[in-house]
């Protein structure tokens, strides 16, 4: 039975990965290696659970047992060495995410079981860098984690069939529902939802209609509870271009093309909700979706 869990990266999924675990009863080491991060998690989980409180669904005692089940570590070396699970969250690069597992594979006991919350990186070459290659498994939360019942459950080549059925079981104790599937390049979730959202920024790029007709069309005529620019927008569209590279370079099949709209407002500094402006602008405190200017 998994009680101990480590969490790197205290990002945006970072923190939900790990007010869920604490919620649930785990003990939860939360690493990253910038301490501000840490703080502001912490902040973060502490806002949440007020909201719970003020929507009936928690308790003052469950809010109080539950950020007494975090602790935040800056090294990873220290944050994982009682870990039984590792939950990497940390910033979506091949790279860093190569150099991480290859120090977790290091210090975290031999048991543990490595888990990657990447939204497209291959499992299984993060796998091959560790010696544990059986042990490794993506568990893909949805943003924003405490909210999203999804858990998307990467097998890769090498996953042991006893590992996914340890994370399916732990993701029911999370109160979540798991779906496995196999590591090819975006998974399901990202195959499906990324070209949906490349087809919505070719039919503004083509004229075929403007923002709010594209978005209400997908609202009101399929119930998606927003339409693909916004969400786009939602994700940030450097996300979205590199999902969509991935998809492209992993099929090697030019349906995945990115559009050369989407290439250039990356270019452009124009990433959605995080840079203030996207398909619709974003103002501190504002609720209301305001198409750019741009696409007026
Ligand atoms: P983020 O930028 O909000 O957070 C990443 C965190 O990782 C930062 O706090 C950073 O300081 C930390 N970090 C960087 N290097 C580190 C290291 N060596 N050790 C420890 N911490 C380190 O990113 P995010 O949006 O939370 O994304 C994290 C992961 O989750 C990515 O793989 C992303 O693809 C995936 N994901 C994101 C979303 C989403 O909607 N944001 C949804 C599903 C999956």
């Amino acid at each position: 039975m998994i009680k101990n869990v480590s969490v790197i990266g205290a990002g945006t999924m970072g923190n939900g990965i790990a007010h869920v675990f604490a919620q649930s009863g785990f003990t939860v080491n939360l690493v990253d290696v910038n301490p501000s991060q840490l703080q502001r998690a912490l902040d973060t989980i502490n806002k949440n659970l007020d909201r719970q409180i003020a929507k009936g669904s928690l308790t003052e005692e469950q809010k109080k047992t539950t950020l007494a089940n975090i602790s935040t570590f800056s090294v990873v070396a220290e944050g994982v060495k009682d870990a039984e699970l590792v939950v990497e969250a940390a910033t979506e690069n091949v790279e860093l995410k190569l150099t991480i597992f290859e120090q977790i594979d290091t210090y975290a006991p031999a048991g543990c079981i490595l888990a990657t919350n990447t939204s497209s990186i291959s499992i299984t070459k993060i796998a091959a860098v560790t010696k544990r290659p059986g042990m490794v498994i993506g568990m893909h939360f949805m943003n924003p984690v405490p909210v999203m019942k999804l858990v998307e459950i990467i097998n890769g080549y090498a996953t042991k069939k006893e590992v996914t059925a340890t994370i399916v079981e732990l993701s029911r104790q999370l109160n979540k529902v798991p779906c496995a599937v196999n590591d090819y390049p975006g998974f399901i979730a990202n195959r499906i939802l990324m070209p949906m959202i490349n087809e919505a920024i070719c039919s503004l790029f083509e004229g075929v209609a403007g923002v709010e007709e594209i978005d209400t069309v997908m609202k009101l005529g399929m119930a998606h509870p927003m339409g693909p620019l916004q969400l786009a927008d939602f994700i940030g569209l450097d996300v979205c271009l590199s999902i969509l590279n991935v998809l492209h370079d992993g099929f090697g099949n030019p349906k995945y093309a990115p559009c050369p709209l989407l290439v250039n407002m990356v270019l452009a500094g124009k990433l959605g909700v995080k840079s203030g402006e996207g398909f619709y602008t974003y103002t501190a405190g504002s609720k209301d979706l305001v198409v750019s200017e741009r696409f007026r």
